[in-house]
C-alpha cells in the first residue's frame, strides 16, 4: 500500500519504539522514487500541508513523529541499492534501505558499513544521515559528516537537490551535504545517500573489563589508543548503576563480578596473532599498572555478542 490510513493501521507510524511519544497522523504516504517525493513535498508546500518525514521511527527523541496530524512520509520503500563499487567501497542507495541490510550486501564484497547501532535492523540509512547517527563504531570510523561523500535531497517546496558525489578526495566547495546530516528532516528530505565503507575486518577480539574509579577509566582508554592503535574498534563505559539496572530490567549479569565501572574494549584486524598477542600486551600492561582490576576476552563470536548485549 502507498498511502495507509485508519486508527490501528496508523499505530506503528504515529507511536515511538519505546512507547513514550505518540501523535495523531491521519495518513501515511510510501513513496518509491525522488519523483515522488518531490511531487508530494512541492503539492503538500503549496497547500500548507505539514508533513514529517520517517525513516525506521527508531529514533529516541520524537523527530519521526507528528506533534499533530502531519503527514507523515515514510522511506519504507525506497529500499533499493543503486550502486556498489568494491573498488572505491563506495555504496550508493535510496534513504529507505535499511542499515542491516546494506551491511548484508556490503559482507559479501568483504565491506561493511561504517556505523553500527542497536536499532540497525531497523534503522533506515536516511534516518541515520538527518540524525547524523553515532553508534558503535565512532571511535575508529569517524561520524556521517566524514563518511557520507554525497546525498540527495528534495527541498519542502519539491526542488530535488542533487550533491550525490560518489568522490572521497572531493576539494571543492561548498559541501551542502553537512547542512542536512543531522538536522532530521528540517531542511529538507533525503532521498539517496552515497557513503564510503571500510574493509570487513576478518577477526574480533572483546575485552570486558573492571575498573575501580572514573579516573583508571581514562587512563585505561589513553593507554588503549596508544597500545592498540588502528585495531581499536570500540570503547564504552558502563558504571555500576547501570550495571544494576541492567541485571534487574535484563537479567544480564557482569561476567566477571561487580566493579564500580566497567569498559568494554573491542579491537578487530586482519591478522588474528598479531591483534591478539597487541590485546594481551596491552591488558598486561593495565593489569600491572593497575589501571584495571580484572577482565575477560572473548574472540568467538557467540562469546563477543553475550558481552556486547549488557552495552
Ligand atoms: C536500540 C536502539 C539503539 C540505538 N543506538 C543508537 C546509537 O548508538 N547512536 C545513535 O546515534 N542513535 C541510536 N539510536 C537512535 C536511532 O536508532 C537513530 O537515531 C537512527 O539513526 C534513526 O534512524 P531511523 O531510520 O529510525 O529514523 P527515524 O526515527 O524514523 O527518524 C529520525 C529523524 O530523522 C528524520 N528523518 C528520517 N528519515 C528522513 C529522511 N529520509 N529525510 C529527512 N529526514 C528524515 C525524522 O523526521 C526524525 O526527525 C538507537 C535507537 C534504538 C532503538
Amino acid at each position: 500500500h502507498r498511502a495507509v490510513m485508519g486508527v490501528s493501521n496508523l499505530e506503528k507510524y504515529n507511536e515511538d519504539w519505546i512507547n513514550n511519544l505518540k501523535g495523531s497522523s491521519a495518513i501515511v504516504l510510501k513513496p518509491k522514487s525522488t519523483e515522488e517525493v518531490s511531487h508530494i513535498l512541492s503539492f503538500c508546500n503549496d497547500n500548507n500541508l505539514a508533513v514529517c518525514p520517517q525513516g525506521g521511527n527508531t529514533g529516541l527523541v520524537g523527530g519521526q513523529l507528528p506533534v499533530f496530524d502531519e503527514i507523515v512520509i515514510s522511506t519504507e520503500l525506497m529500499n533499493e541499492i543503486i550502486s556498489l563499487d568494491d573498488n572505491s567501497g563506495v555504496v550508493v542507495c535510496q534513504a529507505g534501505c535499511v542499515l542491516e541490510s546494506i551491511d548484508n550486501i556490503l559482507a559479501e564484497k568483504g565491506l561493511m558499513v561504517p556505523l553500527d547501532l542497536g536499532a540497525k535492523g531497523s534503522c533506515h540509512i536516511g534516518g541515520n544521515v538527518s540524525t547524523n547517527a553515532g553508534g558503535l563504531r565512532l571511535l575508529r570510523y569517524g561520524n556521517l559528516h566524514g563518511n557520507v561523500l554525497g546525498l540527495e535531497v528534495v527541498k519542502a517546496n519539491g526542488e530535488i537537490l542533487d550533491c550525490l558525489s560518489t568522490l572521497k578526495k572531493d576539494n571543492t566547495g561548498y559541501h551542502l551535504k553537512h547542512l542536512f546530516i543531522g538536522s532530521e528532516g528540517t531542511l529538507g528530505f533525503v532521498t539517496k545517500v552515497a557513503m564510503q565503507c571500510p574493509p570487513r575486518s576478518k577477526h574480533t577480539n572483546v575485552a570486558f573489563l573492571g575498573t575501580q574509579n572514573f579516573g583508571k577509566v581514562l587512563k585505561t582508554f589513553k593507554k588503549a589508543k596508544q597500545d592498540l592503535g588502528e585495531i581499536l574498534s570500540a570503547v564504552e563505559v558502563i558504571d555500576s548503576s547501570t550495571m544494576e539496572f541492567i541485571d534487574e530490567k535484563l537479567n544480564i549479569k557482569s561476567p566477571i563480578g561487580e566493579y564500580p565501572f566497567y569498559l568494554l574494549i573491542e579491537t578487530s584486524g586482519s591478522n588474528e596473532s598479531h591483534d591478539t598477542e597487541k590485546l594481551n600486551t596491552f591488558l598486561e600492561t593495565a593489569l600491572n599498572k593497575h589501571f584495571i582490576l580484572n577482565g575477560i576476552v572473548a574472540s568467538e563470536p557467540a562469546k563477543i555478542n553475550t558481552i556486547w548485549s549488557i552495552r
